[in-house]
């Protein structure tokens, strides 16, 4: 059995040994077949089980609800969409522009409210997040945004100028910055495995180790996905696969590429700390177009991590 631990720092951090579910056998029938058990397919499921408990969900995974990007990204918790808030209205409207803004606060917000009402215990932290300029580029960017959220009459992000910023953080290296109180960090796979028991106690049956092979459209109505030992039959199929996605050819197609990593510190001890000089635990972002990020852990572990392009990666 594969060791799931070992597999990022976070699940590493996870109180007990993985034991994967069951996996799939034999000739099923659901109403809602689910290919993946990351956030998507977890959230799927227990919304659904809560629209409807009646409604039959199964999740099928190909290892472990938490072995994907779910178990193994940065833990922001954030209203970032796309690219800038400029960039983002230049190409649609301010009209779309601001309800994405409005959608991902609550999304932020809603996403407290299950972390609290379902003692999710994931080191959640609402410590905000941070997006600073840098560079005089940054800076011209992060101002612009400003402009455009007094415009659309929002608030709900505080200006930290130089004075601030480097009272937080004993640095002069920060020139402007956007500050969100409602956000927060969380331990990735704590939160993935915690929406896991989640959707289980909502009545979602999830199968692990079970690797989808193919699926089809059945020619009357609804689909039939299999695994090497089972298959299920359902009126509704949900691939929430994420990067996975390519290894369908149907969905090929549909995907393009973007390379993201994190690396992580040891623990930092008091001295350290004190030499970092960050008072602040906010999750921080530069206002560069292919971000870098940083935060800290639980432990005073720090996680850093960048969004690549593609000829970024092909130049390392
Ligand atoms: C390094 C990194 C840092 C990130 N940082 C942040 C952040 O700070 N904040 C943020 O909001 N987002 C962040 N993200 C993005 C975030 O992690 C993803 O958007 C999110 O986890 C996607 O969830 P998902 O359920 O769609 O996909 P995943 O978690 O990838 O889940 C897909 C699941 O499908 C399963 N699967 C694949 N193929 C099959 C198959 N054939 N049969 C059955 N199961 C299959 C996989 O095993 C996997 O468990 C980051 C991503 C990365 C990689």
């Amino acid at each position: 059995m594969d060791d799931y631990r070992s597999k990022s720092w976070w699940l590493e951090t996870l109180p007990h040994t993985i034991t994967p579910n069951p996996d799939l056998e034999g000739a099923q029938k659901a109403d809602v077949t689910v290919i993946g058990g990351g956030y998507t397919g977890l959230s799927v499921a227990y919304h659904l089980k809560q629209i409807n408990p009646d409604i039959d969900v199964r999740i099928i995974e190909s290892d472990v609800c938490g072995y994907g990007a779910s178990g193994r990204n940065g833990g922001f918790s954030m209203t970032l969409f796309g690219l800038t808030k400029g960039v983002t209205k230049f190409r649609f409207n301010d009209e779309k522009a601001k309800s994405a803004h409005q959608y991902m606060e609550e999304a932020v917000d809603y996403l407290h409210d299950v972390i609290t009402e379902n003692h999710i215990d994931c080191d959640y932290e609402r410590s905000g997040y941070l997006l600073v300029g840098t560079s005089p580029a940054q800076v011209k960017r992060i101002t612009h945004d400003f402009k455009i959220m007094e415009k659309w009459g929002l608030g709900g992000v505080e200006r930290w100028d130089k004075k601030r910023l480097s009272a937080e953080f004993e640095t002069d290296f920060y020139k402007e910055g956007w500050f969100e109180p409602r956000c927060g960090i969380v331990n990735p796979a704590r939160l993935a495995r915690g929406m896991k028991d989640l959707a289980e106690k909502n009545g979602a049956v999830i199968y692990e180790q079970s690797p989808v092979k193919s699926f089809e459209e059945k020619a009357t109505s609804g689909f039939v996905v299999h695994t090497e030992k089972g298959e299920i039959e359902s009126e509704y199929l949900v691939f929430a696969t994420n990067a996975y996605s390519i290894l369908f050819p149907e969905l090929k197609n549909l995907q393009t590429p973007a390379f993201t990593y994190i690396v992580i510190s040891e623990p930092l001890t008091q001295k350290q700390c004190d030499s970092v000089g960050w008072k602040c635990r906010a999750g921080i972002e530069d206002a560069r177009d292919l971000i870098h990020y940083y935060r800290l852990t639980k432990d005073n572990r720090i996680v850093m991590g960048a969004v690549m392009s593609v000829s970024d990666m092909a130049e390392t």
